[in-house]
């Protein structure tokens, strides 16, 4: 699939396309990624792509025309009609079903917004999907561009050491949208002498089913405390077990208590 970025930063993608396991997704071109500075695409000695409010108001708005003279530009480089997409606080949320429709795609060009926003009419002619991060205002699109990145290309065949591994993730669907369970590793105790923590047991025992068991209950638990809404949609696509549902039930009577704190 291919992803062109439409950024003011293009130079704020480089250490991010060549680290970490996703590397490999960008450099065999299984998630081809290509930048084009918008700049190149401005007119006159000062190459300016903003410009002051009609209206008034603080900022700057970026101009339709340099936006619109680079997308025509990646139009014809690439054959297909991928969607134009827009990162605003505007569009819907990205989740873990749209990074698995983005992944399965075609692939998208990617507008990153900068400054107060875009002229709307660039948006109403050319855009076709506008993508948020989340509930809050970054300084510019590129993190957004980089979190679907990201996602898209981790799931990609191969890409992760452990094939397959992203569905034990949190909100996969082979794991009924469950979050994930607490993982440990070496040393087996760690912390001072006397106030020590060691590992569960179970996890040391060996025993494949009861490890499995332990965290399929880690992960009702961890759901039911943190995101009832995931385990209402787990019970609503009846994945829950009855015995699940007891131990869910059991959790409730211990007082279990919704905590908003870390979301
Ligand atoms: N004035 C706008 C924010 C502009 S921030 C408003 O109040 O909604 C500049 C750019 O950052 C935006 O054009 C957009 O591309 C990007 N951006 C900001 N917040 C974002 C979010 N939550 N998700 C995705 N992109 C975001």
């Amino acid at each position: 699939m291919r992803f062109d970025v439409i950024t003011l930063f293009p130079e704020l993608f480089a250490p991010f396309l060549t680290s970490g396991v996703t590397r490999r997704a960008y450099s065999t071109g299984q998630v081809d990624v290509r930048l084009w500075n918008l700049r190149d695409f401005a007119d006159g000695n000062y190459r300016r792509v903003d410009d002051r409010p009609f209206g008034g108001g603080p900022g700057m708005v970026m101009m339709a025309e340099p936006l619109a003279q680079c997308l025509r530009t990646v139009r014809a480089e690439r054959a297909d009609a991928a969607p134009a997409v827009l990162f605003s606080p505007i569009g819907r949320r990205l989740d873990h079903a749209g990074v698995v429709a983005w992944s399965a795609s075609a692939g998208a060009v990617l507008v990153c917004g900068r400054y107060e926003g875009i002229d709307q009419r660039f948006i109403d002619r050319y855009i076709d999907v506008q993508v948020s991060l989340g509930d809050f205002v970054l300084s510019g699109g590129e993190i957004a561009a980089m979190a679907l990145l990201d996602a898209v290309a981790r799931l990609q065949p191969g890409v992760l050491n452990d094939q397959d591994s992203h569905q034990l993730d949190s909100f996969n669907p082979a794991l009924d949208g469950l979050l994930d369970c607490p993982h440990y590793t070496r040393p087996d105790s760690w912390g001072p002498p006397g106030d020590d923590v060691r590992v569960p047991d179970v996890l040391m025992s060996g025993h494949h089913a009861q490890i499995e068991s332990w965290r399929r209950q880690q992960r009702l638990s961890l759901t039911a405390t943190h995101r009832p809404d995931l385990i209402a949609a787990a019970r609503a696509a009846g994945r829950l077990s009855a015995q699940e549902e007891s131990f869910l039930t059991g959790l409730a009577q211990t007082g279990i208590k919704v905590d908003n704190s870390l979301l």
